[in-house]
């Protein structure tokens, strides 16, 4: 039986990320249950940050996480974390007034440029002319998910941290105030704090070490990759939204990629792609867009996990000593990556609260468990 400080369940952006930080100040080792890192949510997303996403306490997260995304900490990456893609958020007639709305609550986390039509097409000439209005965010960037991952993976290791893959966790017992943790493969491995990272799994792994549950809803999106009209100067290219969640699409590896925006109730699995969905991105596109969609090159899904509130939950659980909650990251995992590592590290190291405009009771799982007890 192998024994740390931490015991991090989850190799995704959640949990590598928050043992990077751990593991400043103890032990920590991570069990994935995957032969690789970042296989399921933080390997399939379309790894944007952008503030035209969640509600007020999210885009606080997302600027907390700003600086880390533009200055990593030393030897973190050789390679950058992103690049700028401007983010723009158009409009029909129909919609200037959610559009209005929407630039009230973003104007305060990034400076936007409010765009007529011409300023719309210059931007994006892609879209029909119905798009009127929108709003850009020229300092949106585009993650590189992979340097993001292996960045903290380098981290953690630096620290004497440890990763195994391949240890899919079956069974969490706790005695003498201490957590053991058995994988499929029958390894057995010991800490007195347990970080359930386990992403759409959260609520499983609860289940497991007799935590009360939270209600996870593991909600499934689809992603279609598609070549752009000849001529079209994919460098120049922004990420562009619909205000309303139908459509966005970008430029990714010399061609276009488009999401519905799909938000469909799942199991927590291997998403795959389901017809309708990529049939509903190309009309979709077709639909705000002068392009045709051809041969869909690829498509994958995955899982954006989301609790009753849509805010993280982040904290100690009220019911078990020792189990830790990293979960409920939606679709905003990546880019609140570095905010919600340092406030796990805050929560349990005890360093200084790193996010001053969100409150930990904002994040606490109690708030789900107390309503259901
Ligand atoms: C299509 C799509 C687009 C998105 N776009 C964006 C975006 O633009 N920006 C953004 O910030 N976010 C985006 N997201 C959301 C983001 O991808 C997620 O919020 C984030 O990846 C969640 O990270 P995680 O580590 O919690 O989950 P995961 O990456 O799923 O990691 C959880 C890990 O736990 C492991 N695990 C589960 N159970 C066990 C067990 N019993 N034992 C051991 N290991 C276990 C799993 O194998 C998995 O690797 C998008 C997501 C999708 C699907």
């Amino acid at each position: 039986m192998s024994s740390s400080d931490i015991i991090v369940i989850g190799g995704g952006i959640a949990g590598l990320s928050a043992a990077a930080a751990l593991s400043r100040h103890a032990r920590v080792r991570v069990l994935e249950g995957e032969e690789q890192i970042g296989f399921h949510s933080s390997g399939r997303s379309a790894t944007m940050v952008h503030y035209a996403l969640g509600d007020r306490l999210v885009r606080a997260l997302t600027l907390a996480s700003r600086p880390f995304f533009d200055s990593p900490p030393e030897g973190f990456s050789d390679a950058p974390l992103g690049h700028r893609m401007p983010v723009l958020v158009h409009a029909r007639e129909d919609e200037r007034e959610a559009l209005e709305g929407l630039e009230a609550e973003i104007a305060r986390f990034a400076s936007l440029e409010r765009l007529d039509a011409i300023g719309v097409h210059e931007l994006c000439p892609l879209l029909k002319p119905d798009a009127l209005f929108g709003i850009a965010d020229l300092n949106g960037t585009r993650l590189d998910p992979h340097a993001l991952l292996q960045g903290n993976l380098r981290l953690l290791r630096r620290n004497g941290g440890n990763l195994q893959t391949n240890q899919r966790v079956r069974q969490i017992e706790r005695a003498d105030g201490c957590w053991t943790v058995t994988t499929e493969r029958g390894d057995s491995h010991s800490a007195p704090t347990i970080v359930n990272a386990a992403g759409s799994w959260a609520d499983e792994v609860a289940s497991l070490a007799g935590v009360r549950r939270i209600g996870l809803e593991p909600k499934r999106r689809t992603i279609i990759t598609f070549d752009a009209p000849p001529g079209t100067d994919l460098g120049r290219l922004p990420f562009a939204k619909t205000v309303g969640d139908s459509l966005y699409f970008a430029p990714e590896s010399g061609r276009l990629f488009a999401s519905p925006m799909d938000e469909v109730p799942s199991e927590p699995t291997d998403a795959q792609p389901e017809e309708y969905d990529v049939a509903l991105a190309a009309f979709r596109m077709e639909e705000r867009t002068k392009v045709r969609v051809g041969r869909i090159h690829s498509r994958w899904a995955g899982l954006r996990t989301f609790t009753a509130d849509r805010h993280p939950a982040v904290g100690f659980a009220s019911d078990a000593d020792g189990f830790f909650w990293l979960a409920g990251q939606g679709g905003f995992g990546l880019q609140t990556s570095p905010a919600m590592a340092a406030i796990a590290e805050s929560l349990i190291a005890g360093t200084a609260w790193p996010v001053p405009d969100v409150s930990s009771e904002a994040l606490d799982p109690v708030r789900f468990t107390r309503q259901a007890a």
